[in-house]
């Protein structure tokens, strides 16, 4: 590829509106242009880098026996209605009308649809298990859609859906998935973690989430070398207080001191003003207690028949009214909810550690009116990581721990019969009965993942593509073109050459001044460089350096292709 024919669309000043390094780089360099808030255009050079991230995917999911599909992006609101999630998703689910009056939505997610072709194509057990994936357009009316394409509201998701017999073969495949995504963000060249995520109400259910390792990252994850290794997020939900701080001063919660948003603000020296009354919503139903959070939060309304079965919410809806209450959670001690809830995946000790009130009702159901727990409630043991510290032991023993931000770019999950019992998805099992299937489902943010990479790989000059997923192998820079035919000529027979030796490789060809030439490509982040000039031809040599290098070295023009392998 040429650049004459391959324009860049460098700028030279960092945008201001861009927080973070990701963003500013895929604006600056070029790869990324924003047209509304959370939603952006892919440039041609920044396509070529998610595809390569899509290729990787794609070949792993194919290699652990995934089948590909295509589902619509756009649902009908009833298969929404059959699962219970068009009135309990909330205010990220974007809800649209054909012409006819019918309700759709933009699919955040596909469980609904997948588990009703399941439904109708799926009838023995002899088929069992399948593992669908797809990649596609995902829609989410993120609260605070940021960072890019890191948190956009479009954004291309990998996502698969497993069913089978029996939790044993969930339990391979979930295993094998885990496995698949191992082997993609090795690919790709991240220094990424596997972690538990909470684990789930329903029992022996499992979670991981997929970290990548970085400053900015929105969770905290602490891990061990002896296997432990948790998210332990303690501010999940972005319209609480939010202090953005460093890595160090996060960790620093996670300590018995600090219990309250009042002691959390002085701690972070941040006004306590700025800082929100936060309330934890208990209830022995943990979608419930999301749903009255989001109630409170102004997200949701609440029907009669919720109203009656929570009558002690008549107070703290007061209390949001007048706004009293900024920001609210919902937490069922040891649960999580819905793996897709629009409530942040919870850690519900941390939350609690956050809260300046709890309210709900206790653990055999009984409903307690107005109730300010105090932090009375009692904390589960086993799911308690308030006390995690770095340099100690983890809870299972090992240690020493390292806490550190992680940017989620997969999430795996045993749903268990969740959506198949909603919507009744059944085979006929060895004996001829029936039985409801169950699930497994496994995310993958494809264009979170671009992002994230650089997050983990630039320097002052612009990116550093890992060489998996960069967007171009190679740049040829030659030098004085304008004035040497043979430096011309010499630039684009190598161009061929390494073209057909299976490099993709950017030419540049404008012309330009080296400085000018350099900083383009250093910006772009290709991985490697190689300037074409008159003395080096004399010479026999060519100018190599590695975009990581410190500096160039001359490589003899014969072999070179052997020599890039
Ligand atoms: P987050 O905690 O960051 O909001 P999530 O837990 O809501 O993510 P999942 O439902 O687990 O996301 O979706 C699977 C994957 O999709 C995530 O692991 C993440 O990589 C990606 N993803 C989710 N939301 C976004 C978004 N707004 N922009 C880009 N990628 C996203
Ligand atoms: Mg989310
Ligand atoms: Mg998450
Ligand atoms: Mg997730």
């Amino acid at each position: 590829m040429r650049v004459s024919q391959f324009p860049l669309n460098t700028l030279k000043e960092t945008p201001a509106d861009a927080e973070i390094v990701s963003h500013q780089l895929m604006l600056r360099a070029g790869y990324i242009r924003r047209l509304a808030s959370g939603l952006y255009t892919w440039l041609p050079l920044g396509l070529r880098v998610l595809r390569r991230v899509e290729n990787i995917v794609r070949e792993e999911m194919d290699r652990a026996g995934g089948l590909e599909v295509l589902m619509p992006a756009i649902q009908p609101a009833e298969l929404w209605q059959e699962s219970g999630r068009w009135d309990f998703y909330g205010a990220e689910l974007l809800r649209i009308k054909d012409r006819h009056e019918r309700d759709f939505c933009y699919g955040p997610t596909h469980e609904e649809v997948i588990t009703d072709l399941v439904r109708r194509e799926i009838r023995s057990y002899r088929q069992l298990p399948v593992n669908y994936y797809q990649i596609q357009t995902k829609f989410r009316d993120e609260r605070r859609p940021r960072f890019g394409v890191m948190r956009a509201r479009e954004f291309l998701m990998k996502d698969a859906y497993s069913f089978h017999l029996d939790a044993d073969s969930l339990g391979q495949t979930y295993q094998q998935m885990h496995d698949a995504y191992c082997r993609i963000f090795q690919r790709c060249g991240l220094d990424f973690r596997a972690v538990e995520a909470d684990t789930g109400a329903i029992g022996g259910n499992a979670s991981h989430e997929f970290h990548v390792l970085a400053a900015s990252g929105e969770d905290a994850i602490a891990f061990s070398p002896g296997g432990f290794a948790a998210n332990v997020e303690l501010a999940p939900c972005p319209s609480a207080a939010a202090p953005t701080a460093p890595a160090q001063e996060l960790q620093k919660i996670a300590t018995p001191d600090v219990h309250t948003i009042a002691e959390l603000a002085a701690f972070l020296d941040v006004p306590t003003e700025r800082t929100v009354k936060t309330l934890v919503v208990a209830a022995s139903d943990a979608v419930d207690a999301d749903l009255v959070a989001l109630v409170l939060r102004g997200d949701h309304e609440l029907n009669d028949v919720k109203a009656e079965k929570h009558p002690w919410i008549a107070e703290p809806l007061r209390m949001a009214e007048a706004g009293e209450i900024r920001t609210a959670f919902g937490a069922e001690p040891g649960s999580l909810g819905p793996v897709d809830s629009p409530i942040p995946v919870l850690a519900d000790h941390a939350v609690l550690a956050m809260a300046d009130m709890v309210v709900g009702a206790n653990e055999d159901g009984h409903h307690l009116t107005g109730v300010n727990w105090e932090r009375d409630l009692p904390r589960p043991e086993s799911a308690d990581l308030r006390n995690i510290t770095e340099g100690e032991p983890a809870p299972d023993g090992s240690g020493p721990l390292e806490i550190r931000r992680g940017i989620e770019v997969g999430h795996i999950f045993q749903l268990g019969d969740k959506y198949s019992e909603a919507l009744g998805a059944r085979v006929l099992d060895e004996d001829g009965r029936e039985q409801i299937v169950t699930m497994g489902c496994y995310g993958i943010g494809v264009s979170r993942v671009v992002a994230a990479a650089i997050e983990q790989n630039s320097d002052e000059r612009g990116i550093c593509w890992p060489t998996a997923i960069a967007p171009f192998d190679i740049a040829l820079c030659p030098i004085g073109a304008k004035k040497s035919q043979r430096v011309r000529e010499a630039a684009e027979q190598l161009h061929d050459e390494l073209q057909a030796a299976g490099f993709e490789v950017l030419l540049d060809d404008r012309e330009q001044r080296p400085g000018v030439m350099f900083a383009d490509m250093e910006l772009i982040g290709i991985p490697h460089r190689i300037v074409i000039g008159e003395r080096g031809l004399d010479a026999g040599e060519l100018e190599y350096q590695a975009r990581t290098a410190g500096e160039a070295e001359h490589l003899p023009m014969d072999g070179l292709v052997a020599a890039l392998r």
